[in-house]
């Protein structure tokens, strides 16, 4: 949500809302800032862009559009999830920048195809539109994963709560079932609760993550095993399928960003190798540990290790 005000330029608020009106008094220097802003706008009379960060943490983009010569328009945007995926290593930037062009050069190639087509028969039409509304799938997804893998680096203690392993896994797998009702899935339990200290959102994503690559990975009705146990103040969730397995000389690299096995199956799966560098990053964000063990043809086992909490 965008924050806007509209200030004067001597300096007072004539109209802030929500979500304006809580970053300036958060940030007493933002509020500074954007009456200057609105000071020098209102003398050259035209919108001014500018940029602060707060806090070493907060990066917000003001557009100052002003409205008469006294008053103007800020307009405030949280840019901190994008400035952090530029914050990237290079490298980084360079693999999704990869990723992000396959889908745009196969999106222009079918647009341009359909404006120079004088004649097309409605099958082709429907072809061709498919191609593009996927690849625009494709790119979605492929953005909201970065997001997520930026998001990950600021996530507040203050989100993590007594959670309930069992439950969670439970709620998972009915989760499964609304998106791969062929999916057979069996739940092995140790205890009736085991209880962590989580971020149940997203402990879902990964899980969630794990169950639907054994799907994805596996000839349909997929297989997968969730079993729950409990040993020396830890909790241990392993996931288990009995899909194409991980060939040996791949394992050490699958928890790497944009590491795919086979690129041309993964994306046609619509993933571009992002999913478990992201499961990873989760668990780790719970002080625990992620392992795969696998047999080509045979299937994959995904070990978790998390830290049990007393509530
Ligand atoms: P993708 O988007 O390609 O699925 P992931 O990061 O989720 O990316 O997985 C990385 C690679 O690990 C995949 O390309 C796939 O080859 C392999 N992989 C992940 N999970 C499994 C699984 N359960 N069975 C077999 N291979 C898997």
């Amino acid at each position: 949500m965008e924050g806007i005000l509209l200030i004067r330029s001597s300096g007072e608020i004539e109209y802030a809302n929500a979500t304006s009106s809580k970053m300036v008094k958060l940030h007493k220097e933002l509020f500074i800032r954007c009456k200057a802003l609105t000071k020098l706008a209102c003398q050259q009379k035209e919108t001014i862009t500018d940029s602060i960060t707060l806090d070493d943490k907060v990066f917000i983009e003001l557009i100052v559009v002003p409205q008469s010569s006294s008053k103007a328009y800020v307009i405030l945007q949280d840019k901190s999830s994008q400035r952090q995926v530029v914050d990237m290593g290079k490298d980084f930037i360079a693999s999704a920048s990869h990723e992000l062009r396959t889908p745009i050069t196969i999106i222009k190639g079918f647009a341009e195809t359909l404006q120079d087509l004088k004649d097309i028969s409605s099958e082709m039409l429907a072809q061709i539109t498919e191609k593009i509304v996927r690849n625009c799938t494709r790119m979605d997804t492929l953005i909201k994963s970065l997001l997520t893998l930026a998001d990950l680096d600021n996530i507040p203690k203050s989100r993590f709560q007594p959670c309930d392993l069992v439950a969670l896994v439970e709620s998972c797998a009915h989760l499964l079932h609304t998106v791969s009702p062929t999916t057979q899935l069996e739940i092995k339990k140790s205890h009736d609760h085991l209880m962590i200290s989580a971020d149940p959102d997203l402990l879902e994503r990964a899980l969630m993550n794990l169950l639907e690559n054994g799907v994805k990975y596996s000839t349909t009705p997929a297989h997968l095993t969730v079993s729950l146990t409990s040993k020396n103040g830890l909790a241990q969730i392993d996931i288990q399928d009995q899909g194409i397995g991980i060939p040996a000389s791949d394992l050490p690299h699958i928890f790497d960003r944009f590491y795919t096995v086979n690129k041309a199956h993964s994306r046609r799966l619509g993933g571009a190798g992002l999913g478990l560098s992201i499961v990873k990053t989760i668990i780790e964000k719970h002080d625990g540990t992620i392992t795969a063990s696998s047999e080509l043809g045979k299937g994959t086992t995904f070990a978790l290790i998390l830290p049990k909490s007393n509530r």
